[in-house]
């Protein structure tokens, strides 16, 4: 059967290959390039942007990518054997597509890339945490990124968009929603991968912010929220005893009440806080 892209189907492709899932590599294939396509999509406009892909794998996300009019997609992949696979795609988009062999937690991306810059990417759940933590704790804001596109366990999706007095509520949420407008903008049921996880799954699009949505010392506000997370279920006034002597004061100086637990509190009176502590 023919492709839009004239490439193999992807089932072709890992065959040939001899491409077997490997666990530790948190391979969970799609193999659906009309699925591909459409989370390429949940990207917005590819034209114009290079765009950053981990973890290609056999490479379906990297040709919906590709199809949807991506200038230029560098992905980056850890596992050798994917590299012939990535290679004939590279053929069939002369010029568009740069394939790096490594860890994406080592190598320098950005060295790579153009602005302005989407990343898009189906990881596995250990490494895309600590993807999108890095890629919202940079040195210098705004980052590199204009938008985050990226596949994570449901879970983890709903950490990462989750509003106060929720279950999910917590630093992740926090981190994201101060630099980014993070919505979930599609999930997956497990059969939609190959081999299929024991989890749902879902996407979710960061739209990144010029500004953090409220003034704060990043270094404190990460300080604070760790602190309050710990001990989710205790008062802040108990939680906070760390952060200095008179807190107690500090909390009621921004509105807080001494007496509320972590998971009360929304974003913008932690970074009031923030801010009283660092001033
Ligand atoms: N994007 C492909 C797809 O959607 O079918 C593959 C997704 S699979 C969930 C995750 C991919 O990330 C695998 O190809 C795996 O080898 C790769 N990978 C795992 N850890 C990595 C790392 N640290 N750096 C780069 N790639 C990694």
């Amino acid at each position: 059967m023919g492709t839009i892209d004239g490439l193999p189907p992807l089932r072709e492709v890992i065959e040939a290959h001899d491409l077997v899932a490997k666990k530790q590599l948190g391979q969970n294939f799609l193999l659906d390039l009309n699925l591909t396509a459409k989370i390429a999509r949940c990207a917005g406009d590819l034209t114009g942007y290079d765009v950053l892909e981990v973890g290609p794998g056999p490479g379906g996300l990297t040709r919906g990518l590709l199809a949807e009019g991506a200038r230029h997609v560098v992905a980056v992949e850890k596992d050798a054997r994917a590299l012939p696979a990535l290679a004939e795609i590279a053929a069939a988009y002369p010029g568009r597509l740069t394939v790096l062999h490594g860890d994406a937690l080592e190598l320098d991306l950005t060295a790579h890339l153009k602005p302005p810059v989407k990343v898009v990417a189906n990881l596995p759940y250990n490494v895309g945490t600590e993807l999108l933590i890095r890629w919202l704790s940079p040195p210098a804001w705004p980052p590199f990124w204009q938008s985050l596109t990226l596949m994570f366990q449901k879970e983890v999706a709903e950490r990462i968009v989750a509003k106060p007095r929720t279950d999910h509520y917590g630093r992740l949420a926090l981190l994201a929603q101060w630099r980014a407008e993070a919505r979930i903008v599609m999930s997956l049921p497990p059969e939609a991968f190959t081999p299929a996880p024991k989890v749902h799954s879902a996407v979710v699009h960061l739209t990144r912010l010029e500004e953090p949505r409220y003034p704060a010392d990043g270094r404190v506000l990460a300080r604070i929220t760790a602190m309050a997370f710990n001990q989710r279920r205790k008062m802040l006034r108990s939680s906070l005893k760390g952060l200095a002597p008179d807190v107690e004061d500090r909390l009621l100086a921004v509105g807080i009440p001494p007496t509320a637990r972590a998971e009360e509190i929304g974003l913008e009176a932690f970074c009031a806080l923030a801010r009283n502590i660092a001033g």
